[in-house]
């Protein structure tokens, strides 16, 4: 027990170390992990991006982590999304405390409700029991509401999708697939295991359209500006930073629609783009440049009125998802969109045998939004 403690402060340092906490499951799966490393499971590659501000873009992982998003305040830090599971937090805060900053971690900010965002917040509040915890009130509700649910009802996908990939590994035809079905099969047991008794932890400072935070260094202007992703997705930008990070309102891929307001989306996004930013750090993938608060506008707006149109014309779900394709829509052939998201999405993909091309990445992702849409178009009206 002596070495756990010694081992854990070492890392995190005295001042994030309750005796309590080492306790929590946690603790011990990520120590148990780092017995047979040197250290914690590095999940982040973490970056500057501007004088104070820091992206940890998520490394792929079975099931994915969400990016963060650090801003260094002059005391303290505020740090955008807490990834799928505690322990990811806790590989985040050492990975900072050891390259980055001592300082201690004072605002948390829940981007939106989703399980690959909000569920490491039970680790903020054992690792800074202070720090303040923020949310729209929306996504503060959702969590509530979905959180638990959702996460059971993925217990019983997870623990299929893990006897398929040992039936998977057992037949592999290379030592290379043996291994990514095996790793595959690792993590979602790991996660299997650490989520079993999970509580979520609830934002405990809500906002309904804007929040400041004046600090020496620079303003944070917490902002709700209406639907898209979610109901209730926030963004934090740096005035004088010229930075937003923006969840999974704005990234690096294609868009998740499936509990999106495809109607909204677009109009939200330019509402957005209100504010001076050049750097947009999101939710998965690398730093965008400011025009893809545009092309993803566009490209929603467009799939959003082909699907529109399909339905009024008497289509089906089906066939609109098989007509409306790559080829079809002028955002992503004659766009920026496609290719650059495609590749994002490829670099994530942690498996050798599937070997997707970036063709049918871009087929697939298209066909998904379809689906959405026209689920979210009865949701929205
Ligand atoms: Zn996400």
């Amino acid at each position: 027990m002596t070495s756990r403690r010694g081992f854990i402060r070492r890392v995190l340092g005295p001042a994030w170390v309750g005796g309590a906490l080492l306790e929590q499951s946690i603790f011990r799966a990520t120590h148990a992990r780092a017995q047979s490393s040197p250290g914690l499971p590095e999940l982040f590659d973490i970056k500057k991006i501007a004088e104070g501000v820091y992206m940890a873009v998520a490394k792929p992982q079975t099931l994915i982590n969400s990016n963060a998003v650090i801003f260094e305040n002059s005391r303290d830090l505020l740090i955008m999304d807490s990834h799928s599971k505690p322990s990811a937090v806790v590989s985040l805060v050492s990975q900072l405390r050891r390259r980055v900053t001592e300082k201690p971690v004072k605002y948390i900010v829940a981007s939106h409700f989703h399980w690959d965002h909000a569920q490491g917040l039970p680790a903020y509040r054992r690792i800074a029991g202070h720090a303040g915890i923020i949310a729209s009130e929306t996504t503060r509700k959702l969590i509530s509401q979905e959180t638990v649910p959702r996460l059971k009802a993925s217990f019983e996908q997870l623990k299929i999708s893990a006897e398929d990939y040992k039936k998977k590994a057992a037949e592999a035809k290379s030592a290379q697939e043996k291994a990514a079905w095996e790793k595959m099969r690792r993590e979602t047991g790991d996660y299997l295991r650490e989520m079993e008794n999970f509580t979520p932890e609830l934002p405990d400072l809500t906002l309904t359209d804007d929040l400041i935070i004046h600090d020496k260094s620079h303003d944070l202007h917490l902002a709700f500006r209406g639907r898209g992703h979610t109901a209730g997705d926030v963004v934090v930008f740096c005035p004088q930073k010229k930075v937003i990070a923006t969840g999974d309102l704005l990234h690096g891929f294609f868009p998740f629609i499936g509990d999106g307001f495809p109607l909204d989306w677009p109009r939200t996004l330019l509402n957005v783009a209100q504010f001076d930013f050049t750097q947009i750090a999101g939710g998965h993938g690398d730093l965008s440049p400011r025009q893809r608060v545009y092309q993803m506008g566009n490209y929603i707006e467009e799939v959003t009125e082909a699907v529109a149109r399909g339905r009024n014309a008497g289509k089906s779900r089906e066939r609109l998802e098989a007509e409306i394709t790559p080829a079809t829509l002028k955002t992503v052939a004659d766009g920026d969109f496609g290719g650059a998201t495609a590749h994002a999405i490829l670099e994530l993909r942690l498996l050798p045998p599937t070997n997707p091309t970036p063709a049918s990445v871009l087929t697939e992702a298209v066909k998904t939004n379809v689906g959405h849409i026209w689920a979210a178009l009865d949701r929205n009206s």
